[in-house]
């Protein structure tokens, strides 16, 4: 909310300093160090060109930079157009101000976040439809720690068959994934098919390890013809470069431009994406029936947490949380109660 106030604030102050300068008019500051023209165009160049979060931000950046276009070309600023700048100014700061009252989301079209009046805790009850992430008895994410845990024999390796599809990068404001159009892949889960739709990061990680938490998460979300959902979820801990987030570095840096132009959602399409590097057969993993992680925390999800903790970079992590609002660069869910469920814990190594 303070950046909502302060980019618009900024660019206000300066265009009075500016128009002051031009006009002779009572300057707001100290003009001595200011020799306009050479100081004054870069530096509001410079504003217009700051790296904008939402699409909001987008309308100052670009009428910043057409003043500064107008006023580093012109050696006199009539007096009557430094009133009407500075009208526009005031006129800028109120609908700053109101937007930033009014969009304490992540974007307009999502009632939620992860923090304040509209967070985790809050969630439950900002619409009928989600009374489950406050009613719910069996609600994700869980600590997975030694006194849930059981073994059961009767899992079996967890089987994944992908391959490539056509994808598209999205952000829906309260996180970054990519969406696949068509067939891209299975999972087996006792028997039962589940096609893999969609992926997301979080971060840091939802589900945690013996209270152990993670730089990040990733799901694979899954969906039976039945509509059920399987989520396939992967742990990562800080190290060298994840292969996929390498692949999309670009036009996640692409999307982080992309969602300011836009009211809506980001897209940017990826093209063909192969994901066959998930196929590998996990030799462990936990199994245990939650929810979804955020609203409208729908139940009877099937979640596999992969055993096996992958790596990602801190530039990489940085570049998946840029193009998140501030209110969702921390996208993780608390922890939710076990209520009497145990996690199942398939291991190749220790089963045999
Ligand atoms: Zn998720």
């Amino acid at each position: 909310m303070v950046v909502v106030v302060l980019r618009p604030l900024s660019l206000c102050v300066w265009l009075y300093v500016l128009v002051a300068h031009k006009c002779d008019m009572e300057p707001l500051l100290n003009l001595s160090v200011v020799n306009h023209g050479r100081i004054l165009c870069p530096l509001l160049l410079s504003i217009s060109k700051l790296s904008v979060e939402k699409p909001s931000h987008c309308v100052f950046q670009r009428v910043s930079l057409k003043l500064a276009a107008k006023v580093c070309v012109c050696s006199r600023v009539d007096k009557a157009i430094a009133i009407m700048a500075l009208r526009i100014c005031f006129l800028f700061l109120v609908i700053a101000l109101l937007l930033a009252i009014s969009t304490s989301t992540c974007v307009q079209n999502v009632s939620f976040s992860y923090s304040g009046a509209t967070g985790p805790e809050k969630w439950g009850s900002l619409s009928p439809n989600f009374s489950a992430c406050s009613n719910g008895k069996i609600q994700s994410p869980v600590d997975i720690v030694k006194g849930i845990l059981t073994t059961d024999k009767r899992l079996k390796p967890l089987t994944r068959v992908y391959g490539a599809s056509n994808a598209t990068l999205f952000n829906n404001g309260f996180n970054l994934g990519v969406q696949f159009e068509g067939h891209v892949g299975t999972l087996d889960v006792d028997g039962k098919n589940y096609d893999l739709k969609q992926m997301h990061w979080h971060s840091p990680s939802e589900h945690r390890l013996n209270g152990v938490q993670f730089p990040a998460e990733l799901h694979l979300v899954h969906q039976a013809s039945d509509q059920s959902v399987s989520v396939v979820s992967v742990l990562f801990q800080f190290g060298k470069d994840d292969i996929l987030i390498s692949k999309i570095k670009d036009k996640l840096t692409e999307l982080a431009q992309e969602t300011c132009k836009k009211e809506e959602d980001a897209h940017i399409p990826l093209g063909t994406v192969d994901i066959n590097e998930f196929q590998k057969k996990s030799r462990k993993y936990f199994r245990y029936v939650g929810s979804l992680t955020v609203p409208p925390c729908t139940e009877n999800v099937i979640w596999n947490i992969l055993g096996k903790i992958r790596t990602i970079s801190q530039d990489q992590l940085n570049a998946l949380k840029a193009p998140l609002d501030s209110d969702c660069k921390n996208n993780s869910r608390p922890l939710q109660s076990p209520n009497g469920r145990k996690v199942e814990l398939y291991d190749e190594l220790r089963d045999q």
